[in-house]
Formats: structure tokens, sequence, C-alpha cells
């Protein structure tokens, strides 16, 4: 029992500590969740299996970089955005502060007894196979940190409930639960009484939106079945896996309500990371992307100023993280703007709103090149406004997604509104010299064998493209990150990229000129910027730097000479000719 109350409370919020974690206040650290934790195929004779066993990044390495939340007797400082919503949701709606906790996951144990009747966990990644996890594991090969903590957290409620005799429901949400339908057996191993589903694939449901009637629904044991006679916003789906020969069961719910924006709760406590959201949905329509499947929906200045005051005055945070999915779509409708011309009034007064709170900080989490260079005075009127300079970098991901002007024509033409597909390579350009100039660093994101159908000239195009970009804009500050193709969005009925067994020479290429690329500017300023204040911490951290890329494209190149002489003609090319 927790102190200070009477009962354990009847909802348990809480999230593994991947998702925990303020990652030392750099907040684009949180991709370290997707670094391989263990290999179980590490052969026993080897030097390195003498010194880690089967740990692949050291776990005292991930554990400094991953370092935990803090808490009041248990209960979390800061969470996980969508946790808060759903605990503001709750409250809302009837609960009392005493019945819903988020709990710290060191401490869930505590928060766990009789009369606990759900435990909700928060979970984006947790079987590893989102696609930046996908990447690193190879194919899940190894298991990455997600997973990793996931598990260890499940264990942990399973343990809390059996010793202290509880009969809480355990329910997974989130936008990473679609993953339980590809390994089905860990419904079973972590006790899952329900998964929350969106209804179109990968998606997350806007559960927050329900709020009670949800919960409501979970402890009075409406969604035990399926039932097709009772009017229910909740669908119970019973499914049926079969894995080799064995069967495996799970009750996933889907809800697909979207609440319009005034029924969409507001934080009551400090979200990880300072952040805050502005909109849902992004109407530009990328096939390969689930979010635009969402209703636009924008939240009026007003209600984003109070977010950031909730985390001002609770958690002492001088900083908003936006969260966006194109920033630069803020305030357009986008059946009737022309060419997805950005509405910069609108995006000024959002942020001379989110600045006059007084908060130091602001960085949008995702916008498109396109719409950063459709406007020329866009980008320079709002950096002015968030006072963006060399001491305050702006950081923004932006999908890149390919070098080849055919795949992007084929799977994101929208993307690149008002200008078309023949323009992407200049579109790219100019939009990294546009934030550059501003002080703004995108960091960006490339898909792997999209929808299977990258051909070898497409991932030629996409090492060329950035090469180019590093030569003939040498002071160029950018990070890219390799993601393999995931089927969800408009192409849930494809097949994953298989990477461990289907990574073709050129492929193989694209993530080793990518990690060629943030070796040289990524990792090294990271460690710099945690080093900083301390000389013999940054002679340290500069060490660390050059280990933590030299061991990937080790690992590439290993991985080439295994695979053959065309995998190693590849990465000999690129270091001879695109260095
Ligand atoms: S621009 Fe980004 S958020 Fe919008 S549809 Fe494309 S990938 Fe999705």
């Amino acid at each position: 029992m927790y102190k200070g109350l009477l009962k354990h409370p009847k909802v348990v919020l809480t999230a593994d500590r991947t998702l925990m974690s303020p990652y030392r206040g750099i907040s684009l650290a949180s991709f370290f969740g997707c670094a391989p934790a263990i290999d179980p195929n590490r052969s026993h004779n080897t030097l390195l299996y003498k010194l880690l066993r089967n740990q692949v990044t050291p776990r005292i390495l991930f554990d400094f970089i991953c370092n935990p939340i803090s808490h009041h007797n248990g209960i979390a400082d800061y969470a996980p955005y969508g946790l808060r919503k759903v605990e503001a949701s709750l409250v809302r709606d009837g609960y009392s502060t005493e019945d819903v906790v988020v709990a710290h996951p060191d401490y869930v144990e505590k928060f766990i007894g009789p009369e606990t009747e759900v435990v909700g966990t928060y979970e984006m990644d947790p079987l590893g196979m989102g696609p930046v996890t996908m990447t690193f594991t190879y194919g899940r090969k190894q298991m990455s940190y997600d997973e990793f903590y996931n598990r260890d957290l499940h264990m942990k409620i399973n343990r809390a409930k059996e010793k202290n005799g509880s009969k809480a429901k355990v329910i997974a949400g989130a936008s990473g639960t679609w993953q339980y339908n590809y390994d089905p057996a860990k419904i079973e191993e972590y006790g899952l009484y329900g998964i929350v589903e969106g209804d179109l694939g990968g998606i997350g449901p806007e559960i927050d939106g329900a709020g009670a009637s949800f919960f409501d629904a979970l402890i009075n044991n409406e969604l035990d079945t399926a039932n097709p006679f009772k009017k229910n916003p909740f669908k119970v789906e019973i499914k049926e896996f079969e894995r080799s020969g064995n069967m495996y069961h799970g009750r996933f719910i889907h809800y697909w309500n979207e609440p319009k924006v005034d029924e969409i709760p507001t934080i009551i406590n400090p979200s990880m990371h300072g952040m805050i959201e502005v909109m849902r949905g992004c109407g530009r329509g990328c096939k390969f992307c689930d979010v635009t499947l969402r209703p636009l929906r924008y939240y009026p200045v007003e209600k984003v100023v109070k977010e950031i005051e909730i985390n001002m005055k609770y958690g002492g945070l001088k900083n908003a993280w936006v969260h966006s999915d194109d920033i630069f779509v803020y305030g357009l409708n986008p059946r009737t703007t022309k060419n997805m011309q950005p509405n910069r009034e609108a995006l000024e007064e959002l942020f001379s709103g989110i600045m006059s709170t007084g908060i130091e900080h602001t960085n949008p989490t995702h916008g498109t090149l396109a719409g950063a260079i459709a406007d020329e005075r866009l980008i320079p009127n709002i950096s002015k406004i968030i006072r963006a300079s060399p001491d305050n970098m702006i950081g923004i991901q932006c999908g890149f997604e390919t070098g080849s002007i055919r795949l992007i024509g084929k799977y994101a033409d929208r993307k690149l509104s008002p200008f078309k597909p023949s323009e992407w390579h200049w579109v790219v350009k100019n939009g990294i010299k546009t934030l550059n100039e501003n002080y703004w660093v995108p960091a960006f994101t490339l898909i792997m064998g999209l929808d299977n159908d990258e051909t070898v000239e497409d991932s030629w195009e996409t090492i060329e493209l950035i090469h180019s970009l590093e030569t003939e804009q040498p002071d160029s500050k950018f990070t890219t990150t390799p993601l393999t193709f995931v089927p969800i969005g408009l192409l849930e009925k494809s097949d994953f990229f298989d990477i461990g067994n289907t990574m073709d020479a050129p492929k193989l290429g694209v993530m080793y000129k990518t990690w060629q690329h943030n070796f040289k500017y990524g990792i090294q300023k990271f460690m710099h910027k945690v080093g900083r204040d301390n000389p013999v911490k940054n002679v340290f951290f500069a060490g660390l730097a050059r280990t933590l890329g030299g061991v990937p494209l080790g690992a590439m190149e290993r991985y080439a000479r295994k695979r053959g002489p065309e995998h190693e003609r590849v990465i000999e090319k690129i270091k001879a000719n695109y260095w």
C-alpha cells in the first residue's frame, strides 16, 4: 500500500522504463529504446560473450542514458503525454484523483492490490517491431531495450498481482499494440486481459475521448465477450492465432470514435519532455502512414497554453515539445487550401501563444520540408517568435523517406505539395538550407524497402542525394535514421520488409551511408552535449561517441563480409566515393 492513501487505487496507469525516462534532458535520445539489448544467439565461445554475455548495447550504458524518471512515493513526476491524457479523461469524467494513479515502473507493485480493477500499460513499441527497432535488431533477431523493459514491466505487474491478491485486468494500449498480432504468444505470457487496438491497423485509438466510459465498461465486465446484439462503442474481438502448431487467443478491443477538440481532455499533471499537442491528423495522405487516416483537428491556442501552464506549474518545465504530425499544416483545410499552402498567420499566432507562457524553448516534433519552404517568410518569422539562435537550436523530425523520385511520387506525392515529385531533390536541399539558416536541425527518417518496391536504382538515388548534400552544402546540419518498412496506413495489407533476410547490397549501402553521416554529425554532437560541463566527462563521451558510431558501422561491414562480395563491394564503393 502506498503512503498517504488508505486503499489501493482502482486504476493504475504505467509505462516501461524506456517510455518513462527524461533521457538526461535530450528528448531525441528517446530513440535509444530501439537499441538492441540481448543477442540470444551469440556463441558462448566468443570473447564478446565472455565480456558481455548476451548483452549487445551494454546495459550499464543504456541505463545511464535512459535514466529513470523522478517520483514521489512511487508516483511518477512525469509521464508519457498519452498516459496523461487518459488520466485526465478519467478525472474529468468523475474518477477521484485517489482512484487513478500514474505509477513509476519500478514501484508499480506498491499500487496493485485487492481494490485495483485495472492496470493500464502504455505501449509504443512493446515487442520491438517499430521501424527503427526492426532496423537495429536485424528484424528482431536480437531483443531491443523497448521489448526488454516492456517485458520486465509485465513481469513486475504479474508478480505484484500474485503477491498482493489482485485480480486486476491488465490492458495494453497506445500506438504499438498492433504488434501483439504478430507475436500472440506474448499475450498469454504477459497475462493480458485485453489489447486496445485502433480500427485501422497500427493507428492508436483516441481512447482519451471515451474516458471513464471505457474504464467503467472494463470494470463492469462488459468487454469480456463480443456481444453483437448490444450497441457498444467498444467492439470486442476475440482473435485466434495459430503459430507453429500452438493456438493463442487475444481479446482485442476496438474504438474508432474521434473526439472533437473540446472533447479531448486537458492534461492535469506534467508530461514527459514537456510534450503538448496542437493537432491530430495530417491531410497529406502519405500511403505508408497511419496518422493521415485520422481527421485533421487543431487545438485552439488557449488549450495549448493551458497544457504548457500545467507543465510549468507542476513540473517546473521550461520547454514545450509541440506534438504535431506536420506542424506546417496547422490551421489549414487540406480540402480547400490550394496546394497545402501553410497558414502562416495561424502558425505565428500559435507560437506567439506558446511563448507568451514564459517558456524558454519550444520545438515542433514533426514537419515536412515542403511545408517549411512553401512560404519564404514562414520559417524566419516563426524562428524570430521562438527565439531560435545558435544557443537555442530547434530540432524537428522530417520524413526524408527516400531519394528516389519514382518512389516519392508513387507513395507520398502530397507530402511535397506545393512542389512536384520531380522537384524532390531541390526541396530537400533547400529545405535543409532554410532550416539551418534559421537555426533549425532536421532529424530525417528514411524508409528502407518501402512497400517492398525499392529497386537498386532507388537505393543509389538515396545514397547519392545524401552525399550530394554533404558535398554541395558541407555545413548542413541534419541526421538520418533509416527505418525498415512496416505495413501500416494504406499499405497495411503489404508485407513487412524483412531486413534480416532480404536486404540486398544497395539497401545495406543506404543504411551504411546514413550511419556514416550520423557518426560525423549526430553522435559526436550528442555526446559533446552530454559531457559539455566537464572536460573529463567530455573526453569520456568523445570516446563513447567514437565507439557508438563505430559499432554499427563495424557491424555492417562484418555483415557485408558474411553476405558476400556484392555486399562488400557496395560498402567499399561508399567508403571510396561517398564519404
Ligand atoms: S506528412 Fe507525415 S504525418 Fe502527414 S501523412 Fe505524410 S508521413 Fe504521415
